[in-house]
């Protein structure tokens, strides 16, 4: 099939999840580029804003809120390991390169300009990354795979995480209609990381701060979103990402209580305190 036949298809696929009532993931053709790096700028206190541009960023495609990439970064060894093009796939080397992945915070393909925003944190090979790296610089980019599609027609959206779940919420919020109507919190360390949101007038948003707990520790976040009641009778969908031990209770909120189904949430563990690349689509979700 050529690869207008498949941009096609994705694009139709896309638009059909959109008009319809429940949530899906698409996947798009997934493509390596090598972006350059334009400027790097704070975003709040404890966001990292790296802008990535050049000629390897055409054709690159955003199509929903919390679609991610994979920045891949060199070995210990200095040497760089990149996955292949594939026809619309990539084909990755065992073991698998460096790399971290990230939401796609804005791209603008008028500029052609790719915003990361990348959570600053001590000891995060990424983290370190994004505090240094200067304009100019290269850095490869896979991705991203796919995106999940939410209709529009739902009658709230629950959106609720930490610092590495802000960039997407905040497209979210930028993306619902203006009519849209729901909840967003977010927990920060502090007021510094709060950031500007476009959020529909409906959406409530509610920031919390952990103060000087360490993060992905506490129970603020699970109960301050527990507090939320849908009103009878209401459709909502449910957006939750951050540390995965943190989501737990809210995994089982989710099941038992609101008795959501499957596809009317996604909840998804960005990070794991003490682990370093942690991937959620491998672990199990035993109370989920
Ligand atoms: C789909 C998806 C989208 C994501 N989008 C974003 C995003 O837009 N921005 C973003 O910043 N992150 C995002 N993340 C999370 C990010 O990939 C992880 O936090 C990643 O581990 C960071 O890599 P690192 O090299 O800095 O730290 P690692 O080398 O992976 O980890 C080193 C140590 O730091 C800890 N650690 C990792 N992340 C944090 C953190 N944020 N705060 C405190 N300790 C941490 C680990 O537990 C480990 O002990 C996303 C993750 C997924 C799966």
């Amino acid at each position: 099939m050529s690869r207008v036949d498949h941009r096609h298809r994705h694009h139709e696929r896309i638009a059909e999840v959109r008009e319809g009532t429940s949530a899906e993931k698409v996947g798009y053709p997934i493509r390596i580029r090598a972006a350059e790096v334009l400027r790097t700028t704070m975003v709040g206190a404890g966001l990292v804003r790296v802008t990535l541009g050049g000629s390897g960023l055409e054709g690159f495609e955003a199509h929903s809120p919390d679609e991610h990439v994979k920045l891949l970064f060199p070995e210990p060894d200095g040497t760089l390991r990149l996955p292949e093009q594939d026809g619309q796939m990539l084909r990755w080397p065992r073991p698998s390169p460096t790399s971290r992945e990230y939401t796609v915070r804005r791209y603008d393909a008028a500029s052609g300009e790719l915003d990361i925003d990348v959570a600053l944190h001590d000891g995060g090979l990424g983290a370190d990354w994004a505090r240094a790296v200067e304009p100019g610089e290269v850095v490869h980019v896979a991705g991203p795979p796919g995106g999940l599609i939410v209709p529009h027609s739902y009658d709230r959206y629950l959106l609720a995480g930490d610092i590495t779940a802000l960039p997407a919420i905040a497209r979210w919020l930028e993306e619902l209609p203006r009519t849209a109507a729901g909840w967003a919190f977010v927990e920060v360390p502090d007021s510094s990381c709060e950031i500007e949101l476009s959020a529909p007038e409906d959406v409530e948003v509610h920031w919390l701060h952990s103060g000087g707990r360490p993060p992905g520790t506490g129970d603020q976040l699970e109960r301050t979103v527990r507090g939320v009641t849908v009103p009878e009778g209401e459709r909502v969908y449910v957006w939750i990402a951050g540390e995965a031990g943190q989501l737990k209770p809210l995994r089982r909120w989710v099941r038992d209580e609101l008795r959501l189904a499957k596809d009317d949430h996604d909840i998804t563990g960005y990070w794991k305190r003490g682990v370093a690349d942690f991937d959620d689509e491998h672990e199990e979700h035993h109370d989920h």
